[in-house]
C-alpha cells in the first residue's frame, strides 16, 4: 500500500523546502513542474501533440520546445491556454501515476503540484499538505532571493488562490512565518504522523 499525499502552497511559501525534507526522511516526491517539463522533452509523443497544435514555430532549430515562442501565443488567450493545459495536463497526470504505481510496498509518495487546489486534485489524495505564509512574508522573500520586484511578487501572487481559498483544502497547514530551521522541525513532526498513520491503516 502507498500513502498518497499532496503537497501545495502559494509561490514563496516554502513548498520546496518541504518536499527536500520530505525527500531526504524518506518520501518519493514527485514533482508535477518537473513532469510538465518531461512530457514535452525532445522526441516524446507531448511534444508532437504540441507542435501539431501550435505549429512548428514553437519547435526551435535543434528540435526542442521553444517556450518563449509557446508562451507568446498563449500569453493573455485562455482558448490557447487551455488548448495547451488540455495536451500537458493528462500527460503530466499519466507520469506522475506510472511513478507512484512503480513505488516499493509501503511507500508515502508525495505529488508536489502548486495548483493543487486550484484544480481540483484534492480527492486523489489520502492527505494534502498545505504550506502557508503570509502574503507579505512570501514578497519579502520573492524579492530578496527570486530578484523579483516588488511588483512582480504581487502579481503572482494575485494570480493564484487566495491563501484562504487553499487553505481551507488543508488536511496539515504548515506555517512558514517563522524560520527555516522551525519549518524543518514542523515537518519532521508531520513525518512522524504521516508514518504513524501509515503503518496503523
Ligand atoms: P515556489 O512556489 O516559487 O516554488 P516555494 O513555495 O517552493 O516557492 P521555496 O523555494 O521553498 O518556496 O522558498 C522560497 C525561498 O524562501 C527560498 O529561497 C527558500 O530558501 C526561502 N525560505 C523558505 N522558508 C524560509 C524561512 N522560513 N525563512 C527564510 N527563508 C525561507
Amino acid at each position: 500500500r502507498t500513502l498518497h499525499v499532496g503537497l501545495t502552497g502559494g509561490i514563496g511559501a516554502g513548498k520546496s523546502t518541504v518536499a527536500a525534507r520530505l525527500a531526504a526522511l524518506g518520501a518519493l516526491v514527485l514533482d508535477a513542474d518537473l513532469a510538465a517539463r518531461a512530457v514535452v522533452e525532445p522526441g516524446t509523443e507531448g511534444l508532437a501533440a504540441v507542435a501539431e497544435a501550435f505549429g512548428p514555430e514553437v519547435l526551435g532549430p535543434d528540435g526542442a520546445l521553444d517556450r518563449a515562442a509557446l508562451a507568446e501565443l498563449v500569453f493573455g488567450d485562455e482558448r490557447r491556454r487551455g488548448e495547451l493545459n488540455a495536451i500537458i495536463h493528462p500527460r503530466v497526470r499519466t507520469w506522475m501515476a506510472e511513478r507512484t504505481a512503480a513505488a516499493p510496498e509501503g511507500s508515502v509518495v508525495v505529488q508536489d503540484i502548486p495548483l493543487l487546489v486550484e484544480s481540483g486534485l484534492k480527492p486523489l489524495f489520502d492527505v494534502v499538505v498545505v504550506v502557508d505564509a503570509r502574503d507579505e512574508t512570501r514578497i519579502d522573500r520573492l524579492v530578496r532571493l527570486r530578484g523579483m520586484s516588488r511588483e512582480q511578487a504581487e502579481a503572482r501572487i494575485a494570480a493564484q488562490a487566495p491563501r484562504e481559498r487553499r487553505n481551507a483544502a488543508a488536511d496539515h497547514l504548515l506555517a512558514n512565518d517563522g524560520t527555516e530551521s522551525e519549518l524543518v522541525e514542523a515537518v519532521d513532526a508531520l513525518w512522524r504522523e504521516l508514518t504513524e498513520l501509515h503503518h496503523r491503516s
